[in-house]
């Protein structure tokens, strides 16, 4: 006997449900990316490695189409792979957020495959661990370019195409070093404190275009970006000043993300900068 034709579930909690008798297996078709739950599509930069694959694989197991962007090919192609459960509700799109041309039509490509855009994680970023008066200053407008002028420029061409979809939400990503005077992030800190204040602003001027603008500021994060980064002895220096001893797992991280952008979960929530950092805010700052 043939199965009835059954409309999309539009809500998270419709996932599963077999009041069919077993003739639609949802589960099965949901992981296969046969259909999304929510029928929404997520941005995520950075998806190639750390913070932002971590993100990509959480936003499509609850659901969403996720387009994944990044500068790294060879790091895409095994991002996909790793998320290849996930079938065509995960997309690869090579893309250098500070390339404004390039941006666009990323986005334009994201609409295409994977649906309306309603969420963004601006998870693209480089870091520097150096003395301020050794910093060139070619160096700090990389820096700049790619963690500050990257995220408006990937954020600004999404909030018009939620403008058309009726709105949506982005997630930056800051940082602790944002926030405190932590030795050796001059140009980093500066880069990612524009990223606070940007994220506010912007959430203020989208209100009301149904656009939530929030950021979350890690801690110490297990990344490829930090294992090249942090030596040792200052890997042991954070291990130390986290209250919670330990750097976090970007799935920690990812499960913050992912709470933000849905817009059942945190519908009330805009402009706020989420630190996930084991404390350290609360405790203090790095100077070893
Ligand atoms: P990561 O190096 O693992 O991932 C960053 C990704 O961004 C890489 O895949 C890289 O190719 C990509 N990228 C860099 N420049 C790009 C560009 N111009 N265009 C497109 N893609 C580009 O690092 P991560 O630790 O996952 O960092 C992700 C974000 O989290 C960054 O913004 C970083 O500053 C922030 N962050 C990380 C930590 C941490 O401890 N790991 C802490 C606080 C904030």
């Amino acid at each position: 006997m043939a199965c009835p034709p059954r409309a999309v579930s539009t809500s998270l909690s419709g996932r599963g449900r077999s009041g069919d008798g077993g003739c639609h297996d949802e589960d099965a078709e949901f992981k296969r990316g046969v259909r999304s739950v929510n029928e929404r599509g997520a941005f995520v930069t950075g998806g190639a490695s750390g913070i932002g694959l971590a993100a990509a694989r959480q936003l499509a197991a609850d659901g969403w189409s996720v387009a994944i962007a990044d500068r790294d090919a060879a790091g895409l192609e095994r991002a996909e792979a790793e998320l290849a459960e996930w079938g065509e509700r995960v997309v690869r799109l090579a893309l250098d957020v500070t390339d404004e041309a390039a941006v666009a039509a990323a986005m334009a490509q994201a609409a295409e495959r994977i649906g309306p855009l309603r969420g963004v994680v601006n998870s693209a970023g480089i870091a520097q661990n150096k003395p301020f008066d050794e910093i060139t200053a070619a160096e700090f407008r990389r820096i700049l370019d790619v963690n500050v002028v990257g995220t408006f420029l990937v954020a600004r061409a999404a909030v018009a195409a939620m403008r058309t979809t009726g709105g949506g939400a982005i997630v930056n990503i800051a940082s602790i070093s944002g926030m405190r005077g932590n030795l050796g992030r001059t140009a980093y800190g500066a880069s990612k404190g524009g990223v606070i204040t940007m994220t506010q602003v912007m959430a203020v001027e989208l209100a009301r275009d149904g656009i939530r603008v929030n950021a979350v500021s890690p801690g110490p994060v297990d990344t490829p970006m930090v294992r090249a980064l942090h030596p040792p002895e200052y890997r042991g220096a954070f291990e130390r000043r986290v209250p919670l001893g330990r750097y976090a797992r970007p799935e920690e991280i990812a499960t913050v993300i992912a709470f933000l952008l849905d817009d059942e979960r945190s519908s009330y929530i805009t402009g706020q900068i989420l630190g996930v950092d084991g404390g350290f805010l609360a405790a203090g700052v790095m100077q070893e």
